[in-house]
């Protein structure tokens, strides 16, 4: 994913629109399964010094929930914007990698291409959320029994909410009953 920016310049600020897409396992993580895919759009200007992008990336990848450990799909949306500064090429040996990762880190391009590799790869795991949920309001695992709520009702749900220390309150009512 790499823009030739003498095409940018050429609009004298003015946007180029660019769209990318692919398979997560080819760009970003060779562990994602096969439909795990993700597109791209991103608006380049260039102005001075400054190359200057706006852009949206979606993303559909597998999660698991974090409260039931169900695999599902989890849509992924973020908007970015970001300013880079035009650099002068100092190692002609430079490979399309460094200059992704320099571009990534330092925010910085240089020689007639933005690759924007890295930088996509970095928001695609900024975009993840820490603790992915299959839907808003999933109930999870039973700490008690393991059953997932969502599906069944399971007899110890009504113990499994009860806090640690009433339940240590209950255990001594019921030693003192006895
Ligand atoms: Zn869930
Ligand atoms: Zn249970």
């Amino acid at each position: 994913m790499r823009i030739f920016l003498p095409v940018v310049r050429q609009k004298k600020g003015e946007a180029c629109q660019y769209s990318f897409q692919g398979k997560i396992k080819d760009y970003f993580d060779p562990g994602a399964d096969d439909d795990s895919s993700f597109a791209v759009t991103v608006n380049v200007r260039s102005v001075g010094d400054k190359i200057i992008i706006e852009g949206n990336f979606q993303a559909e990848i597998e999660a698991t929930c974090c409260r039931c450990l169900c695999s599902f799909r989890q849509q992924l949306n973020s908007d970015f914007n970001e300013v880079f500064t035009l650099t002068p090429l100092l190692d002609k040996a430079s490979t399309p990698e460094d200059l992704a990762l320099e571009t990534a880190n330092q925010l910085t391009v240089s020689g007639d291409y933005l690759y924007l590799n890295e930088y996509l790869r970095q928001l695609f795991y900024l975009s993840q959320v820490y603790n992915p949920l299959c839907k808003p309001d999933c109930r999870g695992l039973c700490a008690g029994c393991g059953a997932d709520l969502n599906r069944n009702a399971c007899s110890c749900e009504d113990e499994a909410q009860i806090d640690l220390r009433l339940l240590k309150l209950k255990e001594f009512q019921s030693r003192n009953q006895a």
